[in-house]
């Protein structure tokens, strides 16, 4: 969700590199968080591949060092990796990164001491200080100190390897292709698959801020070459996004496997153990809750968007979390998406059930997700969701994010786009006919609402 004036969107600031990302934006926002970290604080800061990291990053040095703060400068880290340290160290961060978006983009975002996310109240208060000109300027004797910081991804790796099963996973003789997407998971992710004795090969492992060898979101479209290649060759392909706090994979016969399947995957094993929450967004596909409830575990819903639902798990203290675009979240290590983590459990997991990964997949429940999306005006967004709210009636009605109707085992889920003027529909049943027929009657609804709007607009 964008906060109230839209400086941050759901995974921090981000933009195009010299056009709304230019120097003088990263010094003026950099200011801002500065004076709400306050002088004599320290802060780490990490970068991940991209060709402005530089660029980006040493503007963002500087008005820290102006503004008094100590900072402890990582490198080339994934994200996760600056979060642990941030976690272990207890200090403030700031990620360079602009995840999975293009290479044309980057990104400043905030980690709090505890290495979570920043909070939407804390991200306000950045804001009012930017908008108000809130800004305190220090004099010349109070500027702050610029180290380097060793370990960063040794530390990390060495903090997944502590909670995971190394000794299944070193007897089960698995092969593995892992693709880092040219972004900082190569300085992590083949450390840790040696560490864990696994036989690996590696694609796009070479750093390359241009991302030549695909595009750094780890969807089935871009990873192509992944599928192929694993496809009886090993028994696993890995690939992460371009910040690596996402994780996502192919079975032996080179099929990409949906995040949701591999979210059910995960809440089986970690409840057979560890009965608890499990935290989801609201979007997250059945297949999830059914297998949580027979292994006794509850699931709690949230909005969409992983730092609301590393807060819920915080709260709840729940077991498991995460989204079905490979963002998965372990408590035990940290609350955030970790990538690497993610691809550790999934090892433990194929190695402790002596199964193949597609067999693993193919035990869980079946479900069928259709997702599209209708456009409306944007001044109409609020009263469209109104009507549909006033109007939808089901065996179950959630509003925590949009609104959510559920008929027997199928529900559909209508959500407002945060970013762009289009309504959202989910639908997911256990027959594929069903879940496209929901559909289709609630774009039918969402379509004829939006058409009403319309005439009302243009006949006042
Ligand atoms: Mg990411």
């Amino acid at each position: 969700m964008a906060s109230r004036k839209g400086l941050f969107g759901t995974n921090g600031i981000r933009g195009l590199v010299n056009l709304d990302l230019n120097n003088e934006f990263i010094t003026k926002v950099t200011k801002a968080i500065a004076t709400f970290i306050g002088p004599e604080k320290s802060l780490i800061i990490g970068q991940d591949t991209r060709i402005s990291g530089d660029m980006v990053k040493m503007n963002v040095i500087s008005v820290l060092l102006s503004s008094g703060i100590n900072v402890y400068d990582a490198g080339i880290v994934p994200t996760p990796a600056l979060q642990f340290a941030s976690k272990n160290l207890g200090y403030f961060g700031i990620m360079i990164t602009a995840s999975h978006n293009p290479p044309e983009y980057n990104g400043i975002k905030c980690i709090d001491y505890d290495g979570t996310e920043l909070d939407e109240l804390k991200e306000n208060i950045i804001e009012d200080i930017y908008f108000e000109n809130k800004i305190k300027n220090l004099d010349w004797k109070s500027i702050g100190s610029y180290n380097r910081i060793e370990n960063i991804n040794r530390n990390y790796i060495e903090g997944v390897l502590n909670l995971i099963d190394r000794n299944s996973i070193k007897n089960s003789n698995l092969k593995v292709l892992v693709d880092c997407s040219n972004g900082p998971s190569y300085l992590t992710s083949p450390f840790l698959l040696k560490k864990l004795n696994v036989r690996y090969t590696t694609i796009n492992c070479n750093p390359d801020g241009y991302f030549s060898g695909h595009n750094p979101e780890p969807k089935e479209e871009n990873l192509q070459e992944l599928m192929k290649f694993t496809k009886g060759n090993y028994d696993l392909g890995v690939a992460h996004d371009g910040d690596a706090d996402r994780v996502v994979f192919v079975d032996e016969n080179g099929n990409f496997i949906p995040g949701d399947k591999i979210l059910a995957l995960i809440t089986k094993h970690i409840l057979k153990n560890n009965k608890g929450y499990i935290v989801l967004p609201v979007s997250a596909s059945q297949a999830v809750e059914e297998v949580a409830i027979k292994e006794e575990g509850k699931v709690v819903y949230t909005r969409v968007g992983a730092p609301i639902i590393a807060r819920k798990m915080i709260e709840l203290n729940a077991v498991f979390g995460g989204e079905d675009n490979g963002g998965l979240i372990f408590p035990e290590m940290q609350y955030c998406r970790d990538g690497a983590m993610g691809m550790a459990k999934i090892l433990e997991i194929i190695s402790k059930h002596k199964k193949s990964i597609s067999d693993l997949i193919s035990e869980l429940p079946e479900y069928y997700v259709k997702k599209g999306s209708v456009s409306v005006n944007r001044e109409d967004m609020i009263s469209i969701m109104d009507t549909i709210k006033s109007s939808v009636k089901g065996d179950r009605v959630l509003d925590i994010d949009g609104i959510k109707v559920y008929d027997g085992d199928s529900w559909v889920l209508i959500r407002p786009s945060g970013t762009e003027p289009i309504i959202r529909i989910y639908s997911e049943s256990k027959d594929r006919k069903s879940s496209e027929n929901l559909f289709r009657k609630y774009k039918e609804v969402v379509e004829s609402i939006s058409k009403e709007k319309q005439l009302q607009t243009k006949n006042k």
